[in-house]
């Protein structure tokens, strides 16, 4: 089965350079008609430039693909709707919404201004409200949408200095998981990469030898499987780099159940703390609702 984009639209944000970039190449190698978003921003999100969108989309454009240039902000409502916009005027169709769009404003929470940490949450959490908010509804009318956003191990797992970073990439998870439970009766699939390469916002953090190794293409091969018509799941969060892939998943332990008439103490919980701990036998769950009937069922309740 070769995995291939024609006829289907696609927007990628952040795209003028990076992983954005490359995504935008890849998916519109394989037939892709694209749209090229980029604000053309430094790393921490001032100024804005025009140039690095249109170069891709003439590099698209000289291999033959289809795409156009969109310079729209990800990180207020009226903009972000522009993106969607651009692929309605464009092809009359949006199918593929790819949100890659970032900013960094690293520094340790003691020292760190609100205003960067709320500044990074609008770029990278709602941004990504926003263009999903705007693109649903197409998904819906045409039965089909993949969506694929972007996370990080930072949000998975924290890394210091990346307070801000942290909360907002973990935010995205929160929204995919929800996102998956709406979209699935029109076919949307929700999915989310944590990826590692080599570009501007990496550039900072990585040895010469492992940036040689964190080719962005390599998880652009990720981003257009999940894009793609053969991709079946929503809710996946795919770990991608160097030509390594794994699933990260949120799971709870098999925990410690009182029955609800015990007065449980804080020392009765400190006993049993490790109990609580322990994730062997641990599992995700599909949604809240799946959540809570462990929980009641845990406790003597009957479904
Ligand atoms: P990058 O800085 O090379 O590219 C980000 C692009 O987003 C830039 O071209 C920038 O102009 C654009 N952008 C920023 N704010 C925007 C806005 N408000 N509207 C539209 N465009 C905007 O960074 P990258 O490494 O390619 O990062 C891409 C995504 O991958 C980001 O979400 C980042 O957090 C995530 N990520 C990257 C790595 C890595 O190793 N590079 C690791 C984890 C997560």
């Amino acid at each position: 089965m070769q995995i291939r984009f024609d006829d289907r639209v696609a927007i990628v944000t952040g795209a003028g350079q990076g992983l954005g970039r490359s995504h935008a190449l890849y998916l519109a190698a394989r037939g892709a008609k694209v749209v090229v978003n980029d604000l053309g921003g430094s790393i921490d999100g001032g100024g804005n430039d025009t140039t690095p969108a249109d170069r891709v989309v003439d590099t698209i454009h000289r291999a033959g693909g289809e795409a156009v240039a969109n310079y729209d902000d990800v990180s207020t409502p009226e903009s972000a709707a522009g993106i969607i916009q651009s692929a309605l005027d464009g092809w009359g169709r949006l199918d593929i919404l790819i949100n890659n769009a970032g900013i960094l404003r690293d520094k340790l929470f003691l020292k760190m201004s609100l205003d960067d940490f709320e500044a990074v949450v609008r770029v990278h959490l709602l941004g990504s409200v926003y263009t999903c908010k705007a693109a649903f509804p197409v998904m819906r009318k045409g039965s089909f949408g993949r969506i694929v956003l972007t996370s990080s191990a930072a949000g998975l797992y924290g890394n210091l200095g990346q307070s801000n970073y942290s909360a907002a990439k973990l935010g995205i998870i929160g929204l995919m998981n929800t996102l998956k439970i709406e979209g699935k009766k029109s076919n949307i699939k929700v999915n989310t990469i944590a990826p590692v390469a080599d570009t501007r916002m990496g550039a900072r953090v990585f040895p010469d030898h492992f940036k040689r190794m964190i080719r962005p293409e390599l998880v652009s091969a990720a981003v257009a499987y999940l894009a793609s018509e053969a991709c079946e799941t929503s809710g996946d969060t795919i770990v991608a780099g160097a030509g390594f892939y794994a699933r990260a998943q949120l799971q709870e332990s098999t925990g410690v159940a009182f029955t609800p008439d015990t007065e449980v103490s804080p020392e009765m919980i400190a006993e049993h703390y490790a109990e609580i701990l322990d994730m062997q036998g641990a599992a995700p769950h599909d949604s809240a609702l799946d959540a809570l009937k462990k929980l009641y069922t845990s406790v003597g309740g009957e479904l």
